[in-house]
């Protein structure tokens, strides 16, 4: 039995379910299960909690740390150039923010704070503050910010009601108590100050459902639910502007808020999660069998993100896997599990198979603008196929 994170209900079955090993989002493999939990009441979507969260966070997690420079790529424009997350963070809170002259802006779960730096470039009035659950970052910290607007594993009891605004990008989906984190950020801002929140949409990126450490799933009606229990008002979820993810700007009103749930919208939230859970459980089948028929011969991988890694988890040892093929420029030259990550274009002339590690709803565009991967007797493995 497991209970939803943001109702409260019980959920008796699991949706998926895969044997160890599991894939985190900052791909590395952890050896546990994968189990998904579906909830009817509100719509939301959960895996099951990780054995010790806050070790995870505090030493295990080092998003971006690697070197200065690096940066997720989360899009590639028509003609070929990637577009990097926090550019595209900071343009899309400054927008959906419009805050005031001086106003005070704190980035929760921030990491290095790059999009709170890029924010504070454009508009050096604001006071910008941080908060993160690791201590590994501080540093990236250091004068730009006062020592005094910066924390570490808990926020000091002086920032209660203090801010106009709070950001905190791709951390909820971690937490496994979302209203209560919800609520203690409702907390800390001022009466009509306002909250922007990213987070993954499964429903835009089925991958998503398969990442161990994203302990929620929202649908809208999930969301809208935990953000009605916390105090807060939706002014605007954007699922736009931001490819595979939902930006939500939420205010704190003076009068307590009712929350009440959509049960219609939450059954639909709940029907296109199952799908998602069995497209997954046809995914793994597909790829086992894919598998085996290829023994024996040299492989790549394209995608040397979520997908591309998960694949790789689920291979076994006797193909030949050469390379990672990827677009993103910043990773040409690295390593990924061991194996270089090459341009689609340097594809070896002896590779005869490659395994597409991609989200399926856009694998195929994607892999038909690439020439390099429709030569004569390579074959393309697809996860949906
Ligand atoms: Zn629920």
């Amino acid at each position: 039995m497991n209970h939803c994170r943001v109702c409260a209900s019980d959920i008796a079955t699991t949706a998926y379910e895969a044997s160890a090993p599991a894939l985190t989002s900052v791909m590395t493999i952890l050896d546990m299960p994968t189990q998904v939990f579906v909830c009817d009441t509100c719509g939301h979507a959960q895996c099951a909690d990780l054995p010790d969260i806050q070790t995870f966070y505090d030493t295990g997690y080092k998003i971006s740390l690697g070197s200065e420079d690096h940066d997720q790529i989360f899009a590639v424009a028509t003609d070929g150039t990637p577009i990097f997350r926090t550019d595209h963070q900071a343009a899309l809170a400054l927008r959906l923010f419009d805050l005031p002259e001086g106003a005070s802006l704190l980035d929760y779960g921030a990491a290095k704070a790059t999009t709170l730096r890029k924010i504070f470039a454009t508009r050096p009035d604001l006071q910008p503050h941080v908060f993160d659950v690791s201590s590994d970052y501080a540093s990236a910290w250091q004068g730009w910010i006062e020592p005094e607007n910066q924390a570490i594993y808990s926020t000091p009891s002086q920032w209660a009601g203090r801010f106009d605004a709070i950001m905190t990008h791709f951390v909820l989906e971690h937490v496994a108590e979302p209203v209560a984190f919800l609520s203690s950020l409702h907390d800390m801002l001022k009466v009509d100050g306002r909250l922007l929140v990213s987070i993954p949409d499964v429903a835009a990126n089925p991958g998503d459902m398969a990442v161990v450490d994203h302990l929620n799933h929202f649908s809208d009606a999930s969301l809208r639910y935990a953000f009605a229990k916390s105090g807060l008002i939706v002014e605007t979820m954007d699922r736009t502007s931001f490819p595979g993810a939902f930006f939500v700007v939420a205010t704190r009103p003076q009068a307590p808020v009712i929350a009440e749930r959509d049960q219609a919208s939450a059954l639909q939230a709940a029907d296109r999660s199952r799908g998602i859970c069995d497209f997954w459980t046809k995914a793994a089948q597909n790829l086992d069998d894919a598998v085996s028929k290829a023994a024996g011969r040299s492989a790549a991988i394209y995608g040397a993100g979520f997908y591309g890694s998960w694949i790789f988890s689920r291979m076994e040892k006797h193909i030949e896997l050469r390379n990672f093929l990827d677009q993103n420029p910043k990773l040409h030259g690295t390593e990924h599990f061991g194996r270089p990550v090459i341009a689609p274009a340097q594809l070896p002339i002896d590779i005869e198979i490659v395994f597409i590690g991609l989200n399926p709803l856009k694998a195929r565009e994607a892999i038909a603008a690439l020439p390099a991967l429709h030569r004569e007797g390579l074959e393309l493995v697809w996860i949906d196929a």
